[in-house]
């Protein structure tokens, strides 16, 4: 099995894995990533001429880490902080990174070391959603949302650290990802996909295998007195189509699943990709952690979101060890990831 802190590296690399291969063909349709790298599609970051770079995915990631490591120093030091407000103070660091003032009305956060990375200052197309809805300077919840409508996928692709907290309930867990979910959007279907996934990373990282996981995900959502009957859906045929034994082509895959644009579609391909790769695991971990983010990138959808998602699960999964080698030598910044894990660490269990 392997230890907390390679989850937690696993995790945090492999998402950003994921969303590095994923970000070279965001924008592509699967008839043009076919046409750029063959039949099987980009399966490899060898693949890539020019190197490759995370997008904001992976930068929004590491800034929800530094939320929740900013709230754990407070409480290790005997002060209640309200985490939520760190993670708004941490997303308005990152708004800043993207080049917005922030507005008038908002608190002027101390910076902190992970704000004086110039990798995390590139724009790699952050989510429209994330900019405009922290951008108000209000501080959204559930019930006084900003972007009420707004149900992309900028919530659940930022969402696996809370799952990485250790000793805490999965209550807590719940509610921490989908209070800081509403910081940007307003639909039930965005908060509720970003505690789903957050729940899923909890449970794989205490050592549950993922279809287990998936399952009470799904049980999770299910048991909420207003449960969004899309997300419900999407997770139910993640579960169901993996189970057949045969993979989807990427057509079906978005025809069955979604493009991934909007949370519960980027939950369920990332989750279905991993779910359906799945018998690899038992020969070879980092086998399937090539094979389920192939399947996961490769189609005409949100290819960087979903990838990243099925990442996180797969590095929280198996560890650190599964991340294939050659891989993680291509990786942008590889020390800034590691840097962000070894917070999380030192203020958990360290
Ligand atoms: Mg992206």
């Amino acid at each position: 099995m392997p230890s907390f802190e390679s989850r937690v590296h696993g995790c945090l690399l492999g998402g950003a894995l994921g969303d590095s291969l994923g970000y070279a063909v965001e924008f592509d349709d699967v008839a043009t990533i076919r046409s750029r790298f063959g039949a099987a599609g980009l399966t490899s970051f060898g693949q890539l001429d020019g190197g490759s770079h995370f997008s904001d995915d992976t930068q929004m990631t590491l800034y929800t880490v530094d939320g929740l490591v900013e709230a754990l120093e407070w409480a290790n030091d005997g002060v209640a902080a309200d985490e939520t407000a760190c993670l708004w103070l941490a997303y308005l660091r990152w708004l800043a990174t993207q080049g917005v003032a922030l507005p008038a009305s908002a608190p002027a956060p101390q910076p902190r070391w992970i704000d004086s990375q110039e990798v995390l200052r590139h724009r790699r197309h952050p989510g429209k959603a994330c900019l405009s809805g922290l951008a108000t300077g209000q501080m959204g919840t559930k019930f006084r949302p900003v972007n009420p409508e707004s149900k992309g996928c900028g919530t659940v692709m930022r969402s696996a650290p809370f799952g990485l907290v250790p000793h805490i309930s999965e209550a807590a867990v719940y509610k921490l990802s989908t209070d800081a979910a509403s910081l940007t959007h307003g639909h039930p279907s965005a908060r509720q996909s970003a505690g789903a996934f957050s729940v899923l990373v909890h449970k794989v990282t205490a050592g549950s295998d993922v279809r287990t996981a998936a399952e009470h995900a799904l049980s999770v959502v299910s048991a909420l007195p207003d449960p969004d009957p899309e997300l419900l859906g999407r997770l139910r045929e993640a579960l169901e189509l993996s189970s057949t034994g045969t993979l989807l082509s990427p057509e079906e895959l978005t025809a069955q699943l979604g493009e991934g644009w909007v949370a519960e579609e980027a939950l369920a391909v990332g989750l279905y990709a991993v779910l359906a790769t799945a018998a690899e695991a038992q020969r070879d971990p980092a086998a399937h952690f090539r094979q389920a983010i192939a399947v996961a990138l490769n189609h005409s959808g949100d290819s960087d979101s979903t990838a990243s998602i099925a990442g996180n699960i797969l590095g929280a999964l198996h560890g650190e060890e599964a991340l294939p080698s050659d891989w993680l030598e291509a990786l942008e910044a590889p020390e800034v990831i590691r840097g962000m894990a070894q917070r999380l660490i030192a203020v958990t269990v360290g």
